[in-house]
C-alpha cells in the first residue's frame, strides 16, 4: 500500500483490550518514543517480540503501580509501522488509571484519538483503505459471515482486485501515451493501440461484473432487511418471537394489536439479519393508529430485501383442491393490496432472486395435511408449513431461510471478493463511466481517451486510497480517516 511517510511529533497510548473489570488490560503504545515509557516505566526493554514479566513503575515516583507482561515492537515491524510497545496489566480501573496517569508524564505522550493507531499504520502504508475498513467490519461483525468478509477484505483481497486492475490501466495507459507520441510511426503502434483497447474492454467487463453482485458485500456487512406481513392474526408476532428466542412483539389474539413497526437483530446460520414485524394489513379498519401502522407496514415492505409472508392454515385448507389453494393463496396475497407483496410472489416460480417465503401457520388446527404437502412440493423452499405453537416445521422453515440468505449474501470464503460499501460501489461507477467514455472516442480523439484512463485510475485509486490530491475526510463508525 501506499506509504505517506509522515513522522509525527507526539507518542499516543490507549487501551487496546475492551472497557470494563476485566483479568488484563492491554495498554498500547505507538510513536517516536515509545522506548521511552518502556525504559522509565520498565527498566530494561524485552527483546522485540518477546513477553517479559516486569514491574510496571511510575516514572517520576519509582511507586510499583502493577505487574505484567511488556512487550516491545520495533518499527517499521510494527501493527502502526512506529516503535510500539504493549503493557499488559491487570484490568481494574484503579490500575489503568495509575498506568494512564504515569505514561502523561513523559513528554511528547497523549492518549490516542479513536482509530489513530490504525490511522498511523495507513499512513505508513501498513495497510490500504480497503484493509482499514475491514479491520473495522472485523471489531464490528456480528455473525460467522460478516467475520469471514471482514478478514478476508482486511487481509488485501480487495486491495490485490483494485491494484491488479489498476496496473493494467497504467499499462495501457503507457502504451497509448506512447502510441501518442509516435503517431507518425504508425504501422508499428496501432496494434499497440488496438491491443489497449481490447484489454481496457475486457477490463471494464470484469469491472462491471463485480458491480452487478446483486449488492450481496453491502446486505452482509450491514444485515439482511427482512419483513414479516401478513393479515391480522395469522401469527407474525408469533414468528418474530420465535425467530427471536424471545418475546419481542406482544402476542394476542386481538386483531390490530401490533401497530408499530417492531425490530429487532438475528444471526440466522451465520448470516445477520434485521428483521421486523409489522402491523397485519388489512382495508376495513377506521382506527386512526391502526392504519399508520399498516402504512408503515406498506413502507416497510417496498424496502425490505426478503419478505415473509404469513399465512393462516386454516384459511389455505379451506381450498379443495392444489389449484385451488395455489390460486386462494394468490389472490389472498393480492387482497392484502401490497405490490411490493405481489412482485415478490412474482419473482418465484421462474426461480428468480427469492424475496419471499410464504409461512403457512398454525398447522396444529389442521388435521389432514395431505392439500398442505402437495402444496410444499410445489413451492419448494418458497413455502413453508408451520406451527408457532407446537414447533411443528419450524426446522425445515430455518433451512429454507438460511439458503435464501445465502443467495441474498453470497458466501464470502468460496467466492471472488464483494465489495462492501457504497463509496466502492460509488468510485467502481466511476471507473466503469470512464470506461465507457474511453470507448466511445474514434482513433483520432486519442488524446482524449486517454485522459478517461486516468480518470478511471484516478477513481479506482480513490477506493484503496492510493490517490489523494486533495483533502478528503471519510468517516465511519469511530474512525475517522483524513489524508491529503
Ligand atoms: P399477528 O397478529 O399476526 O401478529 O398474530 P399473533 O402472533 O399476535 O397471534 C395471534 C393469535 O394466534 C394469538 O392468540 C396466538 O397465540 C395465536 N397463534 C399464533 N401462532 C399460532 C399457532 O401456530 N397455532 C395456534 N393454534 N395459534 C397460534
Ligand atoms: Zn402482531
Amino acid at each position: 500500500p501506499v506509504g505517506l511517510g509522515i513522522r509525527l511529533k507526539h507518542t499516543i497510548y490507549a487501551l487496546s483490550s475492551g472497557f470494563g473489570k476485566c483479568g488484563v488490560a492491554v495498554v498500547r503504545i505507538s510513536g517516536p518514543e515509545a522506548r521511552v515509557a518502556l525504559t522509565r516505566m520498565c527498566k530494561r526493554v524485552p527483546p522485540p517480540r518477546h513477553a517479559e514479566l516486569k514491574k510496571i513503575k511510575d516514572p517520576e515516583t519509582d511507586e510499583i503501580l502493577d505487574h505484567g507482561l511488556v512487550l516491545w515492537f520495533p518499527g517499521p515491524a510494527s501493527f502502526t509501522g512506529e516503535d510500539c510497545g504493549e503493557l499488559q496489566v491487570h484490568g481494574g480501573s484503579a490500575v489503568l488509571a495509575s498506568i494512564f496517569s504515569a505514561l502523561s508524564k513523559l513528554e511528547n505522550y497523549r492518549p490516542a484519538e479513536p482509530g489513530e493507531f490504525t490511522r498511523r499504520a495507513f499512513y505508513n502504508g501498513k495497510f490500504d483503505l480497503t484493509s482499514v475498513e475491514g479491520l473495522a467490519d472485523l471489531i464490528n461483525a456480528e455473525t460467522e459471515y460478516q467475520r469471514k468478509q471482514a478478514v478476508i477484505q482486511m487481509d488485501g483481497a480487495l486491495y490485490e482486485k483494485y491494484s491488479g486492475w489498476r496496473s493494467i490501466l497504467s499499462k495501457c495507459l503507457a502504451n497509448i501515451e506512447a502510441y501518442i507520441d509516435f503517431e507518425e510511426d504508425q504501422d508499428i503502434e496501432s496494434s499497440v493501440l488496438n491491443s489497449s483497447k481490447l484489454e481496457i474492454k475486457e477490463l471494464h467487463a470484469s469491472i462491471q461484473k463485480h458491480l452487478d453482485d446483486g449488492c450481496r458485500g453491502e446486505r452482509l456487512r450491514c444485515g439482511v432487511n427482512m419483513t414479516i406481513a401478513g393479515a391480522p392474526n395469522v401469527g407474525k408476532s408469533s414468528l418474530l418471537n420465535f425467530l427471536s428466542k424471545k418475546p419481542t412483539a406482544i402476542v394476542s389474539d386481538i386483531p390490530g394489536t401490533t401497530r408499530d413497526v417492531v425490530k429487532t437483530d438475528l444471526d440466522v446460520d451465520g448470516y445477520p439479519v434485521n428483521v421486523q414485524d409489522t402491523a397485519g394489513l388489512r382495508k376495513d379498519t377506521s382506527d386512526a393508529v391502526e392504519l399508520e401502522g399498516i402504512n408503515r407496514a406498506r413502507a416497510a415492505l417496498d424496502t425490505t430485501d426478503l419478505i415473509l409472508v404469513v399465512l393462516d392454515a386454516q384459511i389455505v385448507a379451506k381450498a379443495c383442491n392444489l389449484q385451488a389453494a395455489m390460486t386462494n393463496i394468490s389472490s389472498y396475497i393480492d387482497s392484502l393490496g401490497v405490490p411490493a407483496l405481489r412482485d415478490a410472489m412474482g419473482s418465484r416460480p421462474d426461480g428468480g432472486i427469492k424475496k419471499c417465503i410464504v409461512i403457512v401457520n398454525k398447522m396444529d388446527l389442521i388435521e389432514d395435511k395431505t392439500l398442505m404437502q402437495a402444496l410444499k412440493m410445489e413451492f419448494g423452499d418458497g413455502l413453508c408449513p408451520v406451527s408457532c405453537k407446537t414447533e411443528e416445521g419450524m426446522n425445515e422453515m430455518m433451512q429454507s431461510l438460511s439458503s435464501c440468505l445465502k443467495e441474498l449474501c453470497g458466501n464470502p470464503s468460496s467466492e471472488n471478493p464483494c465489495f462492501t460499501q457504497p463509496r466502492h460501489r460509488f468510485c467502481l461507477e466511476e471507473t466503469c463511466s470512464a470506461l465507457s467514455r474511453f470507448s466511445s472516442y474514434s482513433d483520432s480523439e486519442v488524446d482524449l481517451a486517454a485522459q478517461e484512463i486516468r480518470n478511471a485510475l484516478f477513481s479506482l485509486g480513490k477506493i484503496t486510497g492510493h490517490v489523494t490530491p486533495f483533502l478528503t475526510m471519510h468517516r465511519w463508525g469511530s474512525f475517522i480517516i483524513c489524508w491529503s
